[in-house]
């Protein structure tokens, strides 16, 4: 049920609009000064505050405008309680953040009405907030396998690299390749070779850090931005990626299928890599090398060094 913080200095029309709104099924919390008020706002994040304007020591405008500078408390919606009907008190009211005033004495049914309509604003903008926070995320996954998709790991590449740079930390990026995946998909069908990509995605954020970041780069490409690793730790993450797969059966519609994969490491400081797409072009070249020279193997871009 939604909480209430009543602000205001008098206990009676503190206790009137309780009585009104707790009716409804509201749940009431209580503050009878400005500081107290804060102090329970930050502490209970209620639903809606009502706020006295006229109150001794802090009075509601200077409440208001703490609520508002304060980001733990910036989005609690405000109605304002003023028993002067003065409209320059409104519009202060209104310009320091308040969502609507309430004339004091006030009116049963118009309290409700009020505090009903803020709730559900409250409500609404939340399951907003919600919704873009799915689609923010959707927009940056690959659909088939829920890691990140192309487009994202460039924008987070970009970021990674100039932070690196910038810090002189070690960065390390690998491409992953499913080897002969064309001839997979013709042998065994789309279907099939789409699990084996699942599988696969699952089994690479299985097996990277958290502060790691797993792609599908396109097709059956996979790439993964390494934080903080130098060359030897990324070639032994890729070798690792390596060996377990290599030596997994994959299990599909009770079908028993192995798979190899070919891995590009490079990795910055480096004198040839200035750049993200640098990154990405020599962790590319390493992995056409690693195809090259055979598959199922790890090979890391060393050119000019
Ligand atoms: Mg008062």
């Amino acid at each position: 049920m939604a909480k209430i913080l009543i602000i205001d200095d008098s206990k009676l029309i503190a206790e009137f609009g309780k009585s009104i709104l707790t009716g409804k099924g509201f749940e009431i919390s209580y503050a009878p000064d400005g500081l107290i008020g804060l102090k329970k706002a930050k502490a209970e994040k209620p639903d809606l505050i009502l706020l006295d304007i006229v109150m001794p020591g802090l009075d509601g405008y200077k409440v208001c405008e703490k609520l508002k500078a304060d980001p733990d408390t910036k989005n609690l919606p405000v109605i304002m309680l003023t028993s002067k009907g003065e409209p320059a008190d409104k519009i202060k009211g209104l310009g320091l953040g308040a969502v609507d005033y309430i004339t004091k004495p006030f009116d049963a049914g118009e309290l409700i009405a009020r505090v009903t309509t803020q709730i559900r604003i409250k409500e609404l903008y939340e399951a907003l907030q919600e919704k873009n926070r799915q689609l923010q995320e959707m927009a940056n996954k690959d659909g088939l396998t829920n890691l990140y998709n192309h487009r994202f790991f460039h924008e987070h590449l970009a970021k990674d690299v100039q932070r690196a740079q910038r810090y002189f930390e070690p960065l390390s990026c690998i491409f992953i390749d499913i080897d002969h995946f064309k001839h997979f998909n013709d042998t065994y069908g789309h279907q099939t070779g789409d699990q084996i990509l699942k599988t696969l995605g699952a089994l690479l954020l299985d097996s990277i850090r958290a502060s790691d970041l797993a792609a599908r780069y396109g097709g059956e490409e996979f790439a993964v931005i390494l934080h903080y690793a130098d060359l030897e730790t990324a070639r032994a993450v890729a070798e690792r990626l390596r060996k377990m797969v290599a030596s997994r059966t994959f299990r599909i519609d009770e079908k028993e299928f192995h798979i190899t994969i070919s891995i590009g490491v490079a990795t910055i400081p480096h004198p040839k890599i200035t750049n993200p797409q640098d990154l990405v072009d020599a962790a590319d070249q390493a992995l056409y090398n690693a195809k090259k020279n055979g598959r199922n193997r790890v090979e890391v871009f060393n050119e000019g060094t």
